[in-house]
Order: structure tokens, then C-alpha cells, then sequence
């Protein structure tokens, strides 16, 4: 059978975390040891008491359908966590739980983006905004995010991205790849040109427990942004749930139930037991996330100073997230290599992370790690880079 795709295929774009999984699944099937800092996800377990409410769930054969918007008591639970995290009063109709937060992205993409719209997408970002965006038709502004900034933007730049065209500016902080936190002033530029022009903010917060200096900023409670965001946030990194998938986003009723046609459409809902194991987390001791970040913390310090004593490398602080990226551009000078080019070569010497440029074209010259991670496999990464990186 001849396959031929349809048009849109040509747009879609993927995640390369999970595609250097594949390669690193190979690798160890013949017998290599690599070391892991390419995935961005939590090497700690579910807290036991979110476990012991899916299998108290499961034992109460909550195992059927449930609505596809998320159960009541669920979305009630998102709604109390975000009046307490955000200062802001959300009604359950207007939370939409999905399988994860990545479902909401696709979802908003698919609500407002056609060919007649633009969205501006940071640039380096969370590579299904652009992805989800372009399978659309939408055209894709990149919003540079700089390093000399804190990695943060260009507020003039911004400015000129906004055109008439722009639906939706998809924001992130803290980020990804960058461990970048936006300041007030930044997102009280985007509140601004919101209002004025009209756009939806699709405000990715899915780091927003996971912030080391000073308290998260939410473009959510700034003046008038409750009826033109769309909040995303969920339980993968916060709570050590990536598998579980589950994440949810906050939006104003008339869109939550294009979000629910959408979710009808594509799987119905979310595994029924997960959601109770969802509510105990917002709602039960939060212990368990207060000792992860403390962790986190700990081993940002540990990989940073570790970066910047590389010959060639050197890394800002990150704000929040668990990632470092480092800039590595005097070792694509000295060695001819490109960003992914480098992560391939560290791949052959054990060491699986990200090139800059999977997240988009400014990320070229940087490396991203993830530092959730033991202690003991970061200082084995860092000694991987040091000698590879010497051997060039
Ligand atoms: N948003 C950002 C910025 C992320 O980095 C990720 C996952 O890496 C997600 C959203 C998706 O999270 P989930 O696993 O809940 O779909």
C-alpha cells in the first residue's frame, strides 16, 4: 500500500525527549550504559498516600466512564487549588482535566488556530506549541528567549510580533528548556497587548510549584486576563505523575466546552481512578513536594557550578523547572559541531540531553539537562561531557 499522508502531516512536529529515549532503548539493548538527563521527568515515586487513592479508587470499581470534562470533585479540587495558588475564583465549568497537560495545548490550538491566525511561540519553548500550532495552519511568530536576558524577552520585539492576526501567544514560566522564570513587568507586557489587541494567552504553568527564589507569577489574576487565558498546569512534574496523565486547564466556560467536544472526539475521558488519585494530591499533605523541591534545588547548584567548570561551557542559573542549558557555542566553534550534533557525539559517549535547537532555532548552541536526576548520575554526566568535550 502506497502511503500518502495527509497535507498536515507535513507540519506536524514532535518531541525529541522521546525520540532519544527510543535510540537510548536501543543502545541499552546492546549492552551500553548511558547515563539519563534528557527526560524532564521526576526520578521520585507518586507520593504513597495519591497511590493508596487510585487503588482505594480502583478497589470501589471506579473503573467506568466518567465526564469527559473530569469528574465534579476533581474539578472542584483544581478549582479550590487555584483560588489558594492564584488568587483567583474559578468555577468547575471552567476547568477541563485532560491526560496531561500536553492535551491542552493541542486542545486550545485546536479551538481558536486556523489559517487566518498567527501565534507567537517563545523560541527556545516546549516544542508542541509550535507543533500543535502549525498542524493548524496558523503561522508561527518565534519569540526570542535570551540568554543576556535571564532568559527572558525582548519587550520592543514582542511588541512587533503582535499583529492583528495574533489568536494566541503561548507563555511559559517557569520554562522549559531554560529554567527561565518571566518577571511581572514581562507578563504584564503580554497582559497589556492582550487586552489591546484581543488574543488568547495559553499560559503553560506546569512548573509553577517548582520555583526557587521568590514566589510563581501568574498572568491569570492580572486585570482582565480571566476571560482571554487559558491555564495549564497538572499533576506530571509537581507531584511526580508523568505516567499517570493527567494535567488540566482553566479557561472561561464558552471555551471549556469546545475543549470537552474536543476531548469527546479523541478519548472520551480520563481513566476514572487516576482523578481520585489527582484530588488527594492538590488536597492532601504537600510534605512530599516540599522535599523535591528542596531536592531539586540542591542538584541545580550541584550541575551549574559543574557546567561552568567545563572548559567552553558555561551556564546560568536557572529560576525554576529542573533544567540547566547550558551555552556550549565555544565548542561548536572549536569542534565544527552543531548542538545536535554534540548531543549525538555525547549519546556515543554514554551521556543522553537535548540539543538547544529541538526547541527551536535560538536553542541552537545550548544543551538542555534535566537535573531530575540522582546526584550520582549528574556528577557521571558531567564527567562524560568533561572528557568527550576535551577529546574534541
Ligand atoms: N508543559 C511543559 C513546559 C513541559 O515541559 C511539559 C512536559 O515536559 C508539559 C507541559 C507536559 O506535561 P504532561 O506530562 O502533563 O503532559
Amino acid at each position: 500500500m502506497n502511503l500518502v499522508l495527509a497535507d498536515r502531516m507535513s507540519r506536524l512536529g514532535t518531541e525529541t525527549a522521546f525520540q532519544v529515549g527510543m535510540k537510548i532503548a536501543s543502545l541499552e539493548a546492546q549492552g551500553k550504559k548511558i547515563v539519563k538527563l534528557h527526560i524532564g521527568q521526576p526520578d521520585f515515586p507518586t507520593p504513597e498516600n495519591v497511590k493508596q487513592a487510585a487503588v482505594n479508587a480502583i478497589n470501589a470499581n471506579k473503573t467506568g466512564y466518567t465526564t469527559s470534562n473530569g469528574t465534579l470533585a476533581i474539578r472542584n479540587a483544581v478549582a479550590d487549588y487555584v483560588l489558594k495558588t492564584r488568587g483567583v475564583p474559578v468555577d468547575p465549568e471552567e476547568v477541563i482535566v485532560m491526560p496531561g497537560g500536553k492535551p491542552v495545548m493541542f486542545a486550545a490550538a485546536f479551538t481558536l488556530l486556523d489559517s487566518s491566525t498567527e501565534a507567537i511561540v517563545p523560541d527556545p519553548s516546549y516544542p508542541i506549541y509550535e507543533s500543535a500550532s502549525k498542524v493548524m495552519g496558523a503561522v508561527v511568530k518565534p519569540l526570542p528567549i535570551l540568554e543576556e536576558k535571564g532568559f527572558s524577552f525582548d519587550h520592543e520585539v514582542f511588541k512587533h510580533l503582535v499583529s492583528n492576526k495574533t489568536k494566541l501567544v503561548f507563555v511559559n514560566t517557569p520554562a522549559n528548556p531554560t529554567g527561565g522564570v518571566l518577571s511581572k513587568e514581562d507578563l504584564k507586557l503580554v497582559r497589556d497587548l492582550a487586552v489591546e489587541k484581543n488574543f488568547w494567552v495559553l499560559s503553560d504553568e506546569i512548573y509553577s510549584r517548582i520555583v526557587y527564589d521568590g514566589k510563581h507569577e501568574s498572568i491569570l489574576n492580572m486585570d482582565g486576563m480571566k476571560e482571554r487565558t487559558i491555564l495549564l498546569d497538572g499533576w506530571s512534574k509537581t507531584y511526580s505523575m508523568t505516567g499517570w496523565r493527567l494535567g488540566y486547564g482553566v479557561m472561561p466556560k464558552e471555551l471549556a466546552s469546545h475543549f470537552a467536544t474536543a476531548a469527546i472526539n479523541m478519548y472520551s475521558c480520563v481513566t476514572n481512578f487516576c482523578q481520585d488519585g489527582g484530588i488527594e494530591a492538590l488536597t492532601g499533605p504537600q510534605d512530599d513536594v516540599d522535599k523535591m523541591v528542596k531536592t531539586f534545588k540542591e542538584r541545580r547548584d550541584f550541575i551549574v557550578k559543574g557546567l561552568n567548570e567545563i572548559e567552553g561551557v558555561s551556564c546560568i542559573m536557572p529560576k525554576g523547572a529542573f533544567y540547566a542549558f547550558p551555552n556550549v557555542k565555544k565548542i561548536c566553534a572549536k569542534s565544527g559541531k552543531n548542538s545536535k550534533q554534540l548531543e549525538s557525539y555525547l549519546l556515543e559517549n554514554g551521556l543522553a540531553c537535548l540539543a538547544g535547537s529541538a526547541f527551536g532555532s535560538f536553542g541552537e548552541g545550548y544543551l538542555r539537562f534535566s537535573y531530575a536526576a540522582s546526584k550520582e548520575d549528574i556528577a557521571a554526566g558531567l564527567e562524560i561531557m568533561r572528557s568527550a568535550f576535551e577529546k574534541l
